[in-house]
């Protein structure tokens, strides 16, 4: 599988759609994220334990996002550890949306290369709140911070100042913010968070690695987007008129135009209720 390497303590993929990053930590090797299938997750898994020569010791989420957990199934033999918050959103994915699709949806997801057929959920097995540290050589924070999901977390290796990210970061690749736990307030203030660790590393949950300008890029456009909608709403101006507007802020969109809609929709209605 193609894959990417940094210093001698990540590798990282975004074959899976969602990456996924492995973390050396001396005694230990985490995988964070699961890519979107179990096909995938196995070949990755391989490449890992190859590439470090060690057992991967434990699987990572940083939130529940199909793209990112799909593959958990092959880590069923390790501990899978997220916060409590992403166990309740991945059950209430399982018992609502997943417990009522019918056939042509099924064939979506295959045709996206979910590989559902023989999907087995499978929900962490440690979890947390707000915030964990797991000791060894080198130490691994996961810190809980929501914003682009109910649960999003981020993980932290001070030693080496790597900040993986989860889609708290979308790199050169316009954030998706259609999830019914949006709060793009909580969000923007995350990755100044993210900016203030002052991190060397940054992998993020989507597109390349990232700098603190790139950080700072992504920031700007959060801000601009929630000044932009504030405005207009002060104006009088519907949801639609607002998502509607080409002088809304971009930020890579590019040919995902109905992504854009979509999550702008989210916003204009979060800080609609939430003024
Ligand atoms: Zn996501």
């Amino acid at each position: 599988m193609k894959y990417n390497t940094i210093g001698d303590h990540i590798i990282w993929t975004d074959v899976g759609f969602g990456n996924s990053v492995a973390i050396n930590l001396g005694e230990k090797v985490f995988v964070v994220d699961s890519t979107k299938s179990w096909k995938l997750a196995s070949e990755w898994r391989t490449d890992i334990e190859e590439y470090f020569e060690k057992p991967v010791n434990g699987l990572i989420l940083t939130h529940h996002h199909s793209d990112h957990i799909f593959g958990n199934q092959v880590f069923s033999d390790v501990p899978i550890i997220a916060c409590s918050d992403i166990r309740t959103m991945m059950k209430g994915f399982q018992e609502g949306y997943w417990a009522k699709i019918d056939e042509e949806e099924r064939k979506e997801w295959e045709n996206e290369g979910y590989e559902i057929k023989k999907l087995q959920f499978t929900n962490p097995t440690i979890c947390f709140e707000n915030r964990l540290q797991l000791f060894g050589p080198k130490s691994l924070e996961l810190i809980q911070v929501d914003g682009h999901t109910t649960g999003s977390t981020y993980l932290w290796q001070v030693d080496t100042k790597t900040l993986i990210a989860g889609d708290l970061v979308f790199n050169k690749s316009g954030p998706y913010g259609a999830d019914e736990s949006c709060n793009i307030l909580v969000w923007q203030k995350a990755i100044e968070d993210l900016i203030n660790l002052k991190p060397e590393i940054v992998v993020s949950g989507h597109g390349p690695v990232a700098t603190i300008q790139d950080l700072q890029e992504i920031n700007e456009f959060f801000l601009n987007s929630i000044a932009f909608i504030r405005m207009k709403l002060e104006n009088g101006k519907t949801l639609e008129e607002i998502a509607a507007d080409p002088d809304f802020p971009d930020y890579y969109y590019q040919d995902r135009q109905e992504r854009k809609e979509r999550s702008i929709k989210n916003w204009i209605q979060f800080l609609q209720n939430n003024s």
